[in-house]
């Protein structure tokens, strides 16, 4: 990287050069995508004082997180369930172990250890930033 980043929006773009291209076929903008990957920051923690970036390919759903310099990718997933309010899968790719984001009246709310114990992990956090920005408000997409 070589100039200051500028912070890319966080909203839903479908790929330009996927227009252009006309039809499915692997864009080299998106990555087969179908959208913009955004990215931003979650925000410092105590256990990463320097901010937790991620980055968000919202056609596939595919999330990457940086905590401590360590990039984690995740797969992210709406659900049907039979509660108030939108439920996400959050599953990791590396081992497959997956985590249950609900967004209801009363916040956002996750069942892995961190958030169980203190109120706050970086799967609800990363949740709740997509949902307010619209990332997981799709519309049908015809190829999947
Ligand atoms: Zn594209
Ligand atoms: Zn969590």
């Amino acid at each position: 990287m070589s100039a200051t980043t500028t912070t890319p929006e966080l909203r839903l773009t479908p790929c330009p050069s996927c227009a252009v291209q006309s039809g499915p076929g692997y864009c080299l903008t998106c990555r087969g995508d179908g959208y913009l990957e955004v990215s931003g920051d979650l925000g410092p923690t105590r256990a990463s004082p320097q901010g937790r970036p991620f980055w968000y390919m919202p056609g596939g759903g595919w999330l990457t997180l940086k905590r401590r310099g360590k990039p984690t990718v995740y797969r992210v997933r709406e659900f049907a369930h039979q509660f108030e309010g939108r439920a996400f899968g959050v599953r990791k790719v590396f081992d497959g172990a997956t985590y249950h984001v609900l967004c209801d009246r009363s916040g956002v709310s996750c069942d892995c250890a961190g958030g169980t114990y203190t109120a706050g992990c970086c799967h609800a956090d990363a949740v709740r930033v997509l949902l307010a920005a619209g990332l997981f408000d799709l519309p049908t997409n015809p190829t999947e």
